[in-house]
């Protein structure tokens, strides 16, 4: 076996050369919120999903604090054989009642979580109808599964109705797969044209709701709080503890059989160690904290809404961002968009190209996690230095001469 033959490993090898001039890796010092210090330079920051800006709050510190004293570092083993503890079944019990369904199940990663589920959830006989945006691990869990895959246009409905009706007959079990919130474009799935189709055609509907819980909906219940559809019209509700949730792991969120199938069968699962206390413990008193302050979420909509103003204002792409906290400013090439983003770490604002291969390479961009811990003052500052790139830019094009 040649390491030349993994895929993928040749092409990387020609581009080695090149990777420490990408942006990549930088070692952050600090707490990642609204701000962030890199090499000792305390910059603004929107490359991190710490939302509601609560990570390194000391009520959730002590709560790990605690859960460490009782428990220790680890669960040391399955949850099924001696790995369980109070606290898991707590946080579970707290994510299915926030977000109005019977039960839930965590597992130790959120990529992880859509992986595993995924690839059990459906097998050869089915079919998967997945949105063209849906994040890596949903691509990896359906391939993981053998089912077959067939992408509807991005939020296209009458695409998504088009394949239902071709296929739905040829198939034994067909899931939908889509997100609450477009993780690269922070548009919303629609919701009530899912319900619609997924009943006509008697699909599951699973939505991945990592960046759509903890961000939108009363109190940040969610996608189907936003539409002000019942929760248990989803059959499947996952979600991430790592971005409002200041945690580490995923969930799967719906009914009481659905989950506990998952708890018994689930070899992601069952074959793998308990999530850990301190894990356990910060997801559970993040989301007690965002129970009992609403106001976090008005305060993450306001600056998002604030933040998407001031860009249009200037005349930039700001694609399909819609309502949600995650705002791109598309630049069109990855050497632009790596160019714009190292002008704005010179500004000491830290924003994340998001270049080929994870978009398209006309359609690269600079993304923005907005969080509730933005001040007006900080999302200013970051409009005026965009303004400034963007008149260096045209300055540096209005010098261009061709011979
Ligand atoms: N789903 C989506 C839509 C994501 O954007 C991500 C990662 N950001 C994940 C799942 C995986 O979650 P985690 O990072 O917690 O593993």
């Amino acid at each position: 076996m040649s390491l030349n033959l993994i895929p993928g490993f040749t092409d990387f090898q020609r581009t080695y050369s090149e990777l420490s001039q990408l942006p990549f890796f930088r070692i952050n010092e600090g707490i990642a919120s609204n701000h962030i210090t890199v090499k000792g330079r305390k910059m603004i920051n929107y490359s991190t999903y710490n939302y509601l800006g609560l990570n390194g709050m000391s009520e959730i510190n002590y709560a790990v604090m605690q859960a460490l004293n009782q428990y220790g570092t680890s669960v040391s083993g399955s949850r099924l054989l001696s790995g369980e503890i109070l606290l898991h079944q707590k946080l579970e019990q707290k994510i299915a009642d926030f977000i109005g369904v019977e039960d839930c199940l965590v597992q130790v990663g959120g990529h992880s979580t859509n992986v595993n589920t995924i690839g059990q959830l459906v097998c050869t006989q089915d079919l998967v109808v997945c949105d063209a945006l849906v994040h890596n691990s949903i691509i990896q869990g359906i391939r993981l599964s053998g089912a077959k895959m067939i992408r509807f246009k991005h939020n296209d409905m009458s695409h998504l109705e088009q394949i239902l009706e071709r296929f739905r007959k040829k198939f034994q079990n067909v899931l939908v797969i889509v997100e609450g919130v477009y993780s690269m474009d922070g548009d919303l799935c629609k919701l009530p044209e899912l319900v619609v189709l997924k009943k006509k055609y008697q699909a599951l509907l699973m939505i991945d709701e990592a960046h759509s819980i903890g961000t939108i909906g009363v109190g940040g219940r969610g996608i189907t709080s936003y539409y002000q559809t019942d929760a248990d019209e989803v059959d499947i509700l996952m979600g991430s503890l790592s971005k409002s949730l200041n945690s580490c792991g995923g969930y799967i969120a719906g009914g009481k059989s659905l989950i506990t199938f998952l708890r018994y069968n689930l070899s992601g699962f069952v074959f793998s160690v308990g999530m850990s206390p301190s894990n356990a413990a910060a997801a559970y008193e993040s989301l007690d904290i965002i129970e009992k302050c609403p106001d976090l979420i008005e305060r993450l909509t306001k600056n998002a809404e604030y933040f998407l103003k001031k860009l249009k204002a200037l005349g930039v792409d700001t694609g399909l961002s819609d309502q949600s906290p995650i705002i791109p400013l598309l630049i069109g090439e990855s050497e632009k968009a790596l160019w714009f983003a190292e002008k704005l770490y010179d500004k000491q604002i830290n924003a994340m190209p998001i270049i080929y291969p994870a978009v398209k390479e006309t359609e690269a961009r600079i993304r923005f996690f907005m969080t509730a811990a933005h001040t007006k003052q900080d999302l200013d500052q970051t409009i005026q230095a965009i303004k400034e790139i963007l008149e260096e830019e045209k300055h540096m094009h209005s010098n261009e001469c061709y011979i």
